[in-house]
């Protein structure tokens, strides 16, 4: 174990002690038998329309789940549905005033990006607009758990890497990546004291870095492009690892950066767990994320990266993120039909 692991936080961990009794109850779910696979009807976003005023497909989670059953790797009864996140179990790590601020319609209507939802009462925006991100955000914290008994878990959602506990930005409105290390740390059955998230969507992950950026157990590698949403300086200063990449990159020089790049994060770092958060918008076209990378170079990114777990013996989360045009979810499923293919992913019980 690496020694920057020990320096704990002494102020977290006494929070984490407090709040212990809300652990248990997003864990309960039925995973006996099932892929650590994580998926609800519930993730996808569709009000009267409303979706179709984002450039954002608010489906992309829905279509992933049905092209894997339609591959035949999956079916309906071998998912791992999760639960809803409530309002007790988001304050683990979210701020009373930040979790207030999303019952104005105003606020939520920034946070995503959609300023017709500024016009929606908000018990209409809870349930068509943060319910869906709060079944998500249950789908990660699940996922942390499921990783450790299986050795790997995904969450065909969640990846809200802009938020953190007392701010929501950039479409992301709840800290899912937060909440799932939090939930790892302060589960008495797990003994994890350490976590390294490799985040490689094209966006800064400012949200969790904002949230750990003085606590040593948690090592963060980003690779972004530097000229697009955030921009957040205060935050850069929580990266292990800092990858900025220019406008329109290629496969060749990403897949490089990437490989260089986790191989040495993990030769001076060794995680209980790696978050991945698995963003496809670096994939060429991307209005948002600028960059040029293919699909087969989106494919052959994940697989770097689960198998740079795997062979390591270390658990892997892989979550979602950003990257919501039409052939995004195409995308992501060829990606866990290759993992599949190459033996990375495997079922196995509990
Ligand atoms: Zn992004």
């Amino acid at each position: 174990m690496c020694c920057t692991c020990c320096r704990k936080d002494n102020q977290l961990l006494e929070t984490e002690d407090d709040d212990n009794f809300q652990l248990s109850r997003l864990y309960s779910v039925e995973t006996d038998g099932k892929w650590p696979l994580i998926y609800a009807t519930q993730y996808d976003i569709s009000f009267m329309g409303l979706e179709k005023l984002h450039p954002f497909d608010a489906g992309k989670w829905g279509r992933v789940y049905h092209f894997l059953l339609d591959s035949e790797m999956i079916t309906d009864d071998c998912v791992v549905r999760p639960l809803e996140i409530n309002e007790d179990e988001l304050l683990y790590v979210h701020s009373k005033k930040y979790i207030k601020s999303l019952k104005s319609s105003f606020t939520v209507a920034q946070i995503t990006e959609v300023p017709p939802v500024l016009l929606l009462p908000n018990c209409v925006v809870q349930k068509q607009v943060l319910s869906p991100f709060r079944f998500q955000t249950g789908g990660t914290i699940l996922a942390g758990k499921l990783a450790l008994t299986r050795g790997w878990a995904i969450n065909i959602g969640g990846g809200f890497h802009h938020c953190c506990a007392n701010n929501g930005g950039g479409f992301c409105a709840y800290a899912d990546i937060t909440l799932c290390i939090k939930y790892i740390f302060g589960d008495d059955q797990n003994r994890i004291t350490s976590a390294m998230i490799v985040d490689l969507d094209a966006h800064q992950g400012n949200g969790h870095e904002r949230d750990f950026k003085s606590d040593r157990r948690v090592y963060i590698m980003d690779v972004y492009n530097r000229h697009i949403y955030p921009k957040d300086h205060d935050a850069k200063e929580a990266i292990d690892r800092k990858v900025e990449l220019n406008c329109e990159v290629e496969d060749e020089e990403y897949l490089n950066k990437v490989k260089v790049n986790l191989e040495a994060a993990l030769s001076e770092f060794t995680p209980q767990i790696i978050i991945f958060n698995a963003g496809t918008d670096i994939l060429k076209g991307d209005g948002l994320g600028l960059l040029s990378v293919s699909a087969e170079g989106i494919i052959k990114r994940d697989e770097l990266v689960f198998s740079n777990a795997r062979k390591r013996n270390i658990p892997i989360v892989m979550v979602t993120s950003g990257g919501y045009q039409k052939q995004t979810a195409r995308v992501i499923a060829d990606s866990i039909l290759n993992l599949k293919s190459k033996g990375l992913i495997t079922i196995t019980k509990d």
